[in-house]
């Protein structure tokens, strides 16, 4: 079994749902559970040995639009959501993630030896990500504490605006062009994660925010969770050029098992055939090479083909890919060591 360490996961808002309905989220990852995509036993049985986990404030407000009679569709942005609130919920959320740790029913992981370690005790090895910036306060002291509760990984946006800057919408088809980038606090927040060693995420920015990242960040460029636009256009997916540029500074692009993000016609459809993910890393890879190719599930977050159904069956995708002519060296840069470099960069190891 090929180990996937994999870039973006929504399994704390999962659980948080879930414990706000009074569920217990310890229990559920521990024990297992038929809701959502990933929980302990599931993600052993697929080799999802570890991942980005996602604390993620919702939006009230996204309904997502119905496509029209030729499949477009253009959902407007969320609207901004207030500080406070949002804090109160990413504390919630990272409480979760050093509960699961304490519990040992996931191990935390602060450095790519600690990520090792825990792929190699075949326990869940989870990095605190953040997607969005909303729980982060304009003179920056909340990231100090979140870095010191175990942060390491941060998307200034998801799908809408804060103080940081901009995000896309979600739409088909449509440029990933759509407005502004970074604010001037933006860029304060990029060098502030240059220099605590905190992993800057470009999925859901806008594309000039994507280079006002590009010129500001001593970091590779990543995109955790993002496909390839030549062949989905989607704000969500990236452009050639824009892979050029992550390709230039070392970075990766981690596939996403969304099926609105994989398909020709961009309709969210679970029969998508894995044929459409090994399209996308084709493309990816002969665009950047097979150092600058991860994945990044969304497990949790999206509907996904089901040929894969959740982490169990993480193996399928790795297999179709095995079919596809990937050999085994490759396999595991695009399985795992893609990520743990590109982690060591940014976490200044
Ligand atoms: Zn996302």
């Amino acid at each position: 079994m090929e180990l996937v360490f994999d870039g973006h996961n929504d399994v704390l808002l999962r659980l948080w749902r879930n414990m706000k309905a009074g569920g217990d989220p310890i229990a559920e990852f521990m024990k297992g559970t038929s809701s959502g995509h990933i929980d302990g036993p599931r993600a052993k049985a697929g080799g999802l040995a570890g991942g980005l986990c996602a604390i993620y404030i919702p939006s009230g407000d996204l309904v997502l639009k119905e496509p029209d009679a030729n499949g477009h569709y253009v959902t407007p942005l969320s609207a901004p959501l207030d500080h406070l609130p949002s804090l109160t919920i990413a504390l919630e959320k990272a409480a979760i993630a050093l509960r699961l740790d304490r519990a040992g029913a996931w191990r935390l992981c602060r450095s790519t030896a600690e990520i090792r370690k825990a792929m190699h005790d075949g326990i869940f090895a989870a990095v605190m990500h953040m997607e969005g910036s909303e729980a982060i306060d304009a003179d920056l002291d909340n990231l100090e504490v979140f870095h010191a509760a175990g942060l390491r990984s941060l998307g200034p946006v998801w799908s809408r605006h804060n103080i940081f800057g901009h995000g896309v919408p979600f739409a088909f088809p449509m440029s990933p062009d759509t407005g502004p980038g970074l604010t001037d606090l933006g860029f304060e927040l990029v060098r502030a994660c240059n220099r605590l060693g905190i992993l800057i995420d470009l999925s859901h920015i806008t594309e000039k925010g994507f280079w006002d990242v590009a010129k500001t960040s001593d970091q590779p460029l990543i995109a955790s969770h993002s496909n390839a636009h030549a062949l989905t256009p989607v704000a969500r997916n990236l452009t050639d050029r824009q892979m050029d540029a992550i390709r230039e500074s070392g970075g990766l692009v981690g596939l996403n098992y969304a099926v609105t993000m994989l398909r020709d016609d961009g309709r969210d459809n679970v029969s998508t055939p894995l044929s459409d993910m090994i399209r996308h890393v084709d493309y990816m890879v002969k665009r950047m090479g097979i150092d600058h190719v991860a994945l990044g599930s969304d497990f949790d977050g999206a509907s996904i083909p089901e040929e894969i159904q959740d982490a169990a069956g993480n193996q399928n995708l790795v297999a179709a890919l095995r079919g596809a002519g990937y050999a085994d060296a490759e396999l595991t840069k695009l399985c795992r060591e893609n990520w743990l470099r590109v982690l060591g960069k940014a976490w200044h190891e």
